[in-house]
């Protein structure tokens, strides 16, 4: 494709905004806690995350194809590209880690009243708010329209009762996307709806649950008796399942990728291959190298295709599916080729990120859980591509 000079231009300012401004320690591959996640209470573990951080917002580089009014800065679907090879190439890390740009900015782009966008769309782009997602209950998982949480109008509001679970970082945010029944007597999926819900509100509990993998961001989240504005109402009462899944969409999309540019991810395969002289093992890595950088190549070309406006569609469930599968197989192989370090979990001596391999592995296998199992993707996959019957 031949590139308009206009575009050779914007690389180059771009590249220079870039160099002048994303601080030399913020070109670095993350070490576990150093992402800013944003919202009311947010953190920077450093001088240089929280400057970055700012210039980025200044600039709507957090949101890069986002419109101006929105907090974004208006980047066309060429630009954008353009700043994230660039931001690739130097290494740049990404200034805001976000639920809210991933998955639910996308749904209310489509869906929320101009109110509803005005409100959450510049809170989400300048990381003021930070979101959890509400959607999992004890029972409800892969079955999720089977979801029980009620939610009861009463005048104005929503009277919200029940209980979500594995609901990732609850306990930092200050606002959910939530799932809640509406209507407990037609069928499962006509009676659910998206409510937007302030996490200070009365009523709300929630609880960490450890892991065995080390540190965990998971909650339970119970409401008793929660009152939510009705005007914190997605589309229709009882259509919130067709958002819930185009949320999902996004969901998949991102985890596939996530994968892809995991921040502990900082010593790679191909390096650590030099200390191995197994046969075997060499190939396998080698394979999985191919397949990783096959499936980054198609992602690319699929990440184009949604900015084109296509969304992304059912096959968000076969990267989903490929990609998390693809990443366990590649944290496996890491620790195989780190032998009894493999083993390590934490000890005296060693640097923040040294010894993470176990707990990689170990995140891995949760990695084709969330957001919807492999199982689940084979379902989906199986009724939408070639459209095979339940
Ligand atoms: C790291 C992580 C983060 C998460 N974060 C969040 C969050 O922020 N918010 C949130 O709402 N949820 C979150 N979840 C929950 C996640 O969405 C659920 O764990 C997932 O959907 C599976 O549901 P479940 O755990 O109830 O398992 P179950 O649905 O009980 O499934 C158990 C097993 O049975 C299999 N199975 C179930 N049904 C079928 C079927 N029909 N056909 C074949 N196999 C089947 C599954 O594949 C799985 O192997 C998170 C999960 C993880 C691991």
């Amino acid at each position: 494709m031949s590139r308009s000079a206009s575009d050779e231009e914007f690389r180059a300012e771009v590249r220079a905004w870039l160099q002048a401004n994303c601080p030399a320690s913020m070109r670095t591959p993350f070490l576990p806690g150093d992402e800013v996640w944003g919202g009311r209470r947010r953190t920077f573990p450093s001088d240089d995350a929280r400057i970055w951080f700012e210039r980025a917002v200044e600039r709507g580089f957090t949101v890069p194809s986002w419109p101006k009014e929105y907090g974004g800065a208006g980047l066309s679907r060429e630009q954008a590209r353009i700043l994230d090879h660039e931001m690739r190439a130097m290494g740049c890390r990404s200034p805001l880690i976000s639920f809210g740009i991933w998955m639910l900015a996308p749904v209310l782009m489509e869906y929320a009243t101009d109110e509803q966008k005005a409100e959450h769309l510049p809170a989400i782009a300048r990381g003021e708010i930070r979101w959890c997602q509400g959607y999992s209950e004890p029972g409800s998982g892969s079955d999720l329209a089977s979801l029980a949480t009620r939610a009861v109008l009463h005048g104005d509001h929503y009277v919200v009762d029940g209980a979500k679970v594995w609901t990732s970082h609850a306990d930092q945010s200050d606002w959910m996307f939530c799932l809640v029944r509406t209507d407990a007597e037609g069928p499962k999926h006509d009676g659910i709806s998206f409510l937007l819900i302030d996490m200070t509100t009365p009523g709300i509990t929630t609880r960490p649950i450890p892991l065995i993998s080390g540190s965990s961001p998971f909650c339970e989240t119970r409401f008793d008796g929660v009152r939510v504005p009705a005007r914190n109402l997605v589309g229709r009462e009882g259509g919130g399942w067709q958002i819930a899944k185009k949320l999902l969409e996004h969901e998949r999309s991102i985890i596939s990728v996530m994968r892809d540019r995991a921040p502990e991810e900082a010593e790679s395969l191909p390096a650590m291959l030099k200390r191995c002289g197994d046969a075997s093992l060499r190939d396998r890595v080698i394979q999985a190298e191919l397949d990783f950088l096959c499936n980054r190549l198609t992602l690319e070309r699929t990440a184009e295709a949604a900015k084109a406006g296509r969304g992304p569609g059912a096959a968000s469930s076969m990267f989903k599916l490929y990609g998390t599968e693809l990443n366990k197989r590649r944290k496996e192989l890491r620790v195989e080729l780190a032998g009894y370090q493999g083993l390590g979990w934490e000890a005296p001596g060693f640097e923040p990120g040294e010894l993470q391999i176990t707990r990689e592995w170990l995140r891995s296998r949760a990695n084709s859980i969330e957001g919807g199992t492999s199982e689940i993707q084979l379902h989906i996959i199986a009724k939408r591509v070639p459209g095979l019957p339940d």
